[in-house]
């Protein structure tokens, strides 16, 4: 009940400090998954400032906060999230440039960084074209495609702690290994990136961008509802393979099913639920551990109640 009141006084002071404010908001419209109940509260924060006061606040009342980029490493649950969701919009968004480096918000699209770089004949991002997250969900993840990953350009990141203080971290410091990075399972928010790009062509970049994608588009069901790759790659394998060689390749629980197209991903093809796409992730990582013992371990993040 406590709670409650806090979310019912945050949704009137959260517009007061410029938020957009979204009660009962369907998680499904927010994770390229398409599934997932209600948050109790999701803010589209628009400034460092709005967001410290929405930090503050939560902390001071107990209610539990989550950020959410584009969605596209993400299940929520059917019964949704308790507490609130943070979604960075306005300033949060911007993207600049200094000398050969681009400082980009981390609520920006990591599309619309890479074609900023490519407009601006900066060189070096190539490889996240077509990963449909956000600047920040990439540094989280350490996102990588195609000999590529965010390590090899990201130099420093801005943050925000639970308690509203600024940080930054520095090359090494961000701890960027396979899909991990310094941030991982903390409750820092991070603000901004500063990408070491070098100079090129923009043609020349522009054609690898749609090479990569050319690539992507073959390969992934990239028209469908996924979270991308849903395991991490096993030590000496490839889950994909793995999973091919198990036979689940269009293994289905209710609406969702391995993609027939690549093995790797899991497709929500017929408006299924989160408990349909949890339902493939385990009866995969049973059948695979059964037959070949390697343990998938899951790539996707969960998020809810
Ligand atoms: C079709 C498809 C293809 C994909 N291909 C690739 C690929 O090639 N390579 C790859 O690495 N990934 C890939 N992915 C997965 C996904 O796009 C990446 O992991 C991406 O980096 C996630 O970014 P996001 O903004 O969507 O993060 P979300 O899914 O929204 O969040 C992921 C995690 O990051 C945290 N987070 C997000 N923003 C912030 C922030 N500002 N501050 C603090 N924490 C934050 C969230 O709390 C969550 O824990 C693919 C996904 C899809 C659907």
């Amino acid at each position: 009940m406590k709670q409650e009141q806090a979310i019912r006084q945050l949704t009137k002071l959260a517009e007061e400090w410029g938020c957009g404010v979204k009660p009962q908001e369907p998680m499904k419209h927010h994770v390229t998954m398409r599934v997932g109940g209600p948050a109790d509260l999701l803010l589209e924060v628009p400034t460092e400032q709005a967001l410290r006061q929405v930090l503050l606040f939560c902390r001071a009342e107990e209610v539990p906060y989550y950020v959410v980029g584009k969605g596209s490493n993400l299940l929520v649950s059917d019964d949704g999230v308790k507490g609130v969701v943070l979604l960075l919009t306005g300033d949060l968004r911007k993207i600049r440039r200094e000398d050969n480096d681009v400082i980009c918000g981390a609520g920006a699209s990591l599309a619309s960084v890479c074609s900023f770089a490519r407009e601006h004949g900066l060189s070096g991002l190539e490889f996240a074209w077509g990963i449909p997250g956000s600047a920040g969900g990439a540094a989280y993840m350490n996102a990588g495609a195609y000999k590529g990953e965010m390590h090899d350009v990201l130099t420093a990141v801005r943050y925000m702690t639970p308690d509203g203080q600024i940080g930054e971290y520095h090359g090494e410091e961000l701890q960027l290994s396979y899909r991990h990075s310094v941030f991982t399972d903390t409750q820092n928010v991070i603000l901004s990136l500063r990408l070491s790009l070098h100079p090129g062509d923009p043609a020349q970049i522009g054609a690898r961008m749609d090479h990569l994608m050319k690539l992507r588009c073959e390969k992934q069901p990239y028209d469908l509802p996924s979270s991308g790759s849903t395991f991490k790659r096993p030590e000496g394998y490839f889950a994909a393979a793995l999973i091919e060689q198990c036979g689940l390749k269009g293994l289905r629980v209710g609406g969702a099913q391995v993609s027939p197209k690549h093995s790797g991903f899991v497709v929500n093809d017929e408006n299924g639920t989160c408990e349909d796409v949890l339902g493939v992730i385990r009866l995969v990582q049973e059948k695979v551990k059964e037959k070949t013992g390697v343990q998938l371990e899951c790539e996707v993040r969960l998020l809810g109640r």
